[in-house]
């Protein structure tokens, strides 16, 4: 079904929750296994509708944040939707103590089980009030973000929209551009901070609901790792620091000869003389490039990319209402069929759209099928899927970048290495920042700062005000909304640079590895499903020297 015809209508929670209750009772008295099965099966539909509906609403309040009628609904659901977590968790409770829990287990694999136990340790009733307050919170700070406040030309444009001026061939309209961005950021700092401060502190009162110090492990259970802690993630962190900020300082030093200037400031994002490299049709060209790459690249890719145009489960142009950044998401009444949000600006990131949202949902697609609990994917496992998309695709660069493939291809494997100590620096921040609740704003910023000097050494701030307090982080969507979510993305680059570095030297294979990973799922955990399919585990002293070494080689770095 296309998506304007999917129809829409608000989810009655009094409704919902009397029904959920009753499958709540039905699985508790369960006299056999198929019936428990049963159960669970009729739970996911009821699941799988509230869900649908409440993100048809997201959707159509994201493609347009001045629609009254999906504002409405969506403040419903930030309201409402909290109160029904309680009757949720205690489906969970029934199903994870249910008698034939070992059949389940069978039927269903092991990881959502070890969810729901998760799930169970960190939510308590009391918890409601504080995650309404987060939500009003996390609303208020998209919305800030997204206002078109920003003079430009006799135009008043919002931040994403301005990313192509920050991003400009021209030194002196990036200076500019830059320079208006920063302080529409410094005008709003006072605000941000507040709610940072404000999120910290209700996020460690839920965590002292439940006897915790600080929030750092009820925040590592609601990302659902299920298979790691803080100790293997720092483990990682410091490999990076060994490996990857040396060979990021060797990449910025390369750029800066490139592009031929005696030193780079923050406003110098371009990779070569003439700008970054962009694609050079409209929209529309860019998606029937699209429909073609995932036609040749394989029968799986070609059957997902015509079912997701056919819906029309691309949202993919960037309009002044629009909310920023970019995501997908599924529909679960539709055979938990895929869909793109996205803002295409004219610049790499559209095509990124293209490859990387497009692996997310291309997993999503050939999983569909599956019972949802076998696709518990943890974050670090789907940027993978999403993250090597954008490697597996490259050699169809020619047919949005023309003569300029060779650059994307070099300034897309640059910036897969220099994101890396960037992203570890969100997470090792964030670490940070909950383990010291007490911390003032300034005191956080401060934190930042001395953050910057050991994941960037080479990042040269000059004058600006809003970025030499510390403030960057603040334009950090994760940083405000997903608690340790950031570090995913890192772990998922390192997997990603490893299919780099195997394609490269054998496709086919690399690819079936791929394939194989996607269809895993979440049938295992995480550090088993990687030597599964012939990955190395990131949390291992060491796991990046190989990596490190052939990237490096590429580049022509060592
Ligand atoms: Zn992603």
């Amino acid at each position: 079904m296309k998506f304007s015809d999917m129809p829409y209508e608000r989810v009655d929670y009094a409704a919902f929750k009397s029904e959920l209750e009753a499958l709540t009772e039905q699985l508790k008295k369960a006299s056999s296994k198929e019936e428990a099965f049963e159960t669970v099966l009729k739970n996911d539909k009821l699941m799988g509708h509230a869900s649908t509906m409440r993100t048809i609403c997201h959707i159509r309040h994201d493609i347009d944040t001045t629609d009254e009628y999906y504002a409405k609904e969506k403040a419903y659901y930030d309201e409402v939707g909290p109160t029904i977590e309680e009757a949720i968790v205690a489906f969970e409770e029934a199903l994870y103590n249910c008698p034939f829990r070992d059949y389940l287990v069978e039927k269903f694999g092991p990881v959502s089980f070890k969810n729901m136990e998760i799930s169970m340790r960190s939510f308590k009733p009391e918890m409601v009030p504080m995650f309404q307050k987060e939500n009003a919170l996390t609303t208020e700070y998209g919305k800030l973000l997204a206002e078109p406040k920003i003079e430009w030309e006799g135009e008043m444009l919002n931040l994403s929209l301005m990313s192509k001026y920050t991003t400009d061939p021209d030194r002196e309209v990036r200076k500019k551009a830059f320079a208006k961005v920063n302080a529409f950021m410094l005008s709003v700092q006072p605000r941000l901070d507040e709610i940072y401060d404000e999120l910290v502190k209700l996020r460690t009162e839920r965590a002292k609901i439940l006897g915790y110090d600080n929030f750092l492990k009820l925040g590592y259970d609601e990302m659902r790792r299920n298979d790691y802690g803080p100790e293997e993630v720092k483990v990682f962190r410091e490999e990076v620091k060994k490996k990857i900020v040396p060979l990021a300082t060797k990449i910025h030093e390369n750029r800066r000869k490139r592009l031929g200037i005696d030193h780079l400031y923050f406003y110098d994002t371009t990779d070569f003389a003439y700008g970054s490299p962009r694609p050079t049709g409209t929209p529309e060209e860019i998606l029937a490039a699209g429909k073609q790459m995932y036609a040749e690249l394989s029968p799986e890719t070609k059957e997902f990319f015509d079912f997701m145009t056919e819906n029309e489960l691309f949202d993919v142009l960037g309009r002044k209402t629009k909310r920023g950044g970019g995501y997908m998401t599924s529909l679960p009444d539709y055979d938990y069929a895929p869909f793109i949000f996205a803002n295409f600006n004219g610049t790499q990131h559209d095509v990124e759209v293209i490859t990387h949202e497009a692996g997310h949902a291309f997993q999503g697609f050939v999983t569909r099928k599956n019972y949802p609990e076998m696709n518990e994917i943890g974050m670090e496992t789907a940027e993978i899927h999403s993250m090597s998309m954008e490697f597996f695709t490259e050699p169809w660069m020619e047919k949005f970048f023309a003569d300029k493939k060779d650059d994307y291809v070099l300034s897309h494997l640059e910036g897969a290495v220099t994101f890396i100590p960037y992203g570890c620096m969100v997470d090792e921040f964030q670490h940070i920042v909950y383990e010291h609740p007490e911390f003032t704003p300034e005191e956080r910023r401060k934190e930042w700062l001395k953050l910057e000097k050991v994941y960037r050494p080479h990042m040269d701030y000059a004058d600006d005000e809003f970025y030499n307090n510390g403030g960057l982080w603040q334009r950090q969507q994760h940083i405000y909304n997903s608690p340790f979510y950031y570090i995913d993305y890192c772990l998922a680059q390192t997997v990603a640079l490893e299919y780099k570095a195997w394609m490269d030297e054998d496709y086919k294979a690399a690819w079936d590895s791929y394939l194989k990973l996607c269809k895993l799922s979440a049938s295992d955990f995480y550090s088993k499903m990687l030597p599964k399919v012939g990955l190395k585990v990131p949390f291992e002293k060491g796991c990046l020297d190989k990596t490190v070494e052939v990237i490096s080689k590429k580049l022509g770095l060592c």
